[in-house]
């Protein structure tokens, strides 16, 4: 089965991210969220105990799931980007939380056609089509059946 493949890293480095996926399956209720945003709070967040970036958040946006992942709460926050200036570990992009609307494109990842539009927006070093199984041992995981993330992750612990 096709999935994509997203280096994290390389994609963090572009200046002006124009592309954003999303993935039905991993939407919670009808809660919007792309993958960048998924995939820096399960990989790249380092889940700090005193989480600065929720005692920061002056809307109460963001809180611990039952895995003791950061959830941002898209109805409350209103973006002011404290949060991605208070990680300490440079978790969240800057234009993470933007509102993109006009010029901006959003691909289905559970769509080919899109999954294949989405990698092809890219440098094969930033997004690509693979058919490989997750490699841990090459900090590539699973994000979701089409989404492989690779990065670089604070813990081992991540069930894959
Ligand atoms: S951008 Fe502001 S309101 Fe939104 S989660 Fe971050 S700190 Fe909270
Ligand atoms: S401050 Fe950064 S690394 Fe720490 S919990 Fe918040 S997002 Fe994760």
């Amino acid at each position: 089965m096709k999935k994509v493949l997203i280096d994290l890293s390389k994609l963090r480095a572009l200046d002006n991210c124009q592309m954003e996926a999303i993935d039905p399956h991993l939407l919670k209720g009808k809660t919007f969220k792309t993958i960048r945003e998924l995939a820096s709070f399960w990989f790249t967040c380092r889940r700090c105990q005193d989480a600065p970036c929720i005692s920061v958040c002056p809307a109460d946006a963001l809180a611990r799931d039952a895995n003791g992942m950061i959830n941002r709460a898209l109805n409350l926050c209103i973006r002011c980007k404290s949060c991605i200036t208070a990680c300490p570990f440079g978790t969240l992009m800057n234009d993470l939380f933007a509102v993109k609307t006009e010029g901006y494109n959003y691909y289905d990842l559970n769509n080919e056609q899109e999954l294949q539009q989405f990698a092809d927006a890219y440098d094969d070093e930033v997004v690509r089509i693979v058919e490989f199984d997750a490699k841990p041992e090459e900090n590539i995981y699973k994000l979701s059946e089409k989404v492989w993330i690779k990065d670089i992750t604070w813990s081992d612990s991540i069930d894959n």
